[in-house]
């Protein structure tokens, strides 16, 4: 199992309150699953994906990625994990804007140490799968919303993680750009990347192949994705 969260609560304090986001989350995720975790705005989506992705801990809970307890790793190992192990793709893109689309995309081979040679080589690569090979000097003020995501998803798999985490990543896109994008995921999944997808939209959600609902911070998971 890839993903195992058992238990997972999450509460944020304001002031003096205390307020509960995530209420005994457990998700099980198997390795090269595609799964959509779908639900209103407010019902704790980017919480839960902060969590999966080690970007944040749970108040309570155990959370094991490929096996590892990550919730007892130091700043620096989940630092690692992030790196190596999970590609992540943003509603609103995450480039930077005074670089290229080849040098966004190279970025994470520099954490990696990497040389600039190599990085170069499969920056370019990972450009030319995501159909993007004649913008690679383009910088992102320069191209389309879904040519943006695409070189975030390129960036997103350089390093070739074994997970994808997307929040709404068809948030900020027109159909033709959505239907892009989610035509990129599937590829990558049948290529063997477990995706785990996060949208408030139906449509999107029925290109998973499960289909995991949250309501007010609580889960439940469905027989079938509905057509
Ligand atoms: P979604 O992504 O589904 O729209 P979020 O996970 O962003 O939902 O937020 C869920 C709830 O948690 C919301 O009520 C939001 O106000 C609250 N929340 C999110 N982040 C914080 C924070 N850093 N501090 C306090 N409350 C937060
Ligand atoms: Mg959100």
């Amino acid at each position: 199992m890839i993903l195992k969260l058992e238990h997972i609560y999450k509460d944020y304090i304001q002031g003096k309150m205390t307020v509960p986001v995530l209420k005994d989350v457990s998700l099980h995720v198997e390795e090269g699953e595609y799964v959509a975790i779908m639900g209103p705005s407010g019902s704790g989506k980017s919480t839960l994906m902060n969590i999966v992705g080690c970007l944040d801990r749970p108040t309570s809970g155990s959370y094991e990625l490929a096996g590892e307890d990550v919730l007892s790793l130091s700043e620096n190992k989940l630092a690692d994990v992030r790196l190596n192990s999970i590609g992540f793709v943003f509603q609103n893109f995450q480039l930077l804007p005074r670089m290229s689309a080849l040098d966004n995309v190279a970025l994470p081979l520099v954490y990696a140490g990497v040389r600039k040679k190599v990085r170069r080589e499969r920056a370019r690569e990972a450009l030319v799968r995501v159909g993007l090979e004649e913008r690679i000097s383009f910088n992102p003020s320069q191209l389309s919303g879904g040519q943006k995501q695409r070189v975030a998803i390129a960036r997103a798999m350089v390093n070739k993680p074994k997970i994808l985490l997307a929040d709404e990543p068809t948030g900020a896109l027109d159909s033709k750009s959505s239907a892009q994008v989610m035509e990129l995921f599937s590829k990558l999944n049948e290529e063997g990347v477990t995706v785990v997808m996060i949208t408030h939209d139906p449509g999107i959600a029925n290109h998973a192949k499960r289909v995991v609902d949250i309501f007010d911070g609580e889960i439940s998971e469905r027989g079938e994705a509905v057509q």
